[in-house]
């Protein structure tokens, strides 16, 4: 029998704020996805992107899956990137 370990103590938010700079700063093109819809892995520079005046669809190069989506609304830009499975920067 194992004894289970300690849940730690929760933080607010700003304590994400050096992981996610880490995250969410330089070239994003280069980072590597993985497909929640195939499980290709690529950098996403190698996917397949739509350009619309609605926003920009990041689509699988192998199976055409959406990876994320970026829409730039007058209070920010949006993104969703539920297509990935992960995505290593
Ligand atoms: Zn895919």
């Amino acid at each position: 029998m194992t004894t289970p370990l300690p849940r730690p103590l929760p933080l607010d938010g700003n304590a994400a704020a050096g992981p996610l700079a880490g995250v969410l700063a330089g070239d994003a093109t280069t980072a590597v996805a993985r497909c929640s819809g195939c499980g290709a892995t690529a950098v996403l520079a190698a996917a397949v992107v739509f350009r619309t005046a609605m926003g920009t669809v990041v689509r699988c190069a192998s199976c055409e899956h959406v990876l994320v989506v970026v829409v730039e609304r007058p209070d920010g830009t949006v993104m969703s990137a539920r297509g990935c499975s992960w995505v290593r920067v």
